[in-house]
């Protein structure tokens, strides 16, 4: 039995390198598409929230209470890009 042990391992050593290397590059080429998707998602999630113009209405009265006293339940939030009611301060 030891012998077959010793056989298989003497069989597979000279695959063992190349197989870690193809496996090492894999999961660091996966990690680094992962950083770069989420880095994409997230300056891509800023651009939306900057485009909500509440903070220079008028009608914002920066009380977390009531956000808006035209739109309280849309205020800061996306919906609130292209608000019919946008008054520039
Ligand atoms: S009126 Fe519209 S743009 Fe102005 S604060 Fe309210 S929701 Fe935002």
């Amino acid at each position: 039995m030891l012998n077959f042990i010793s056989f298989l391992i003497n069989g597979i050593q000279p695959l063992l390198i190349p197989i870690c290397f193809v496996i090492a590059w894999t999961v660091i080429i996966l990690v680094f598409m992962n950083l770069w998707a989420a880095t994409k998602d997230t300056i891509k999630t800023a651009q939306k929230m900057h485009k909500i113009p509440c903070h220079n209405c008028q009608f914002f009265t920066k009380n977390y209470r009531l956000k808006c006293t035209v739109n309280p339940y849309i205020a800061n939030t996306e919906e609130a890009i292209g608000c019919k009611d946008y008054q520039s301060n």
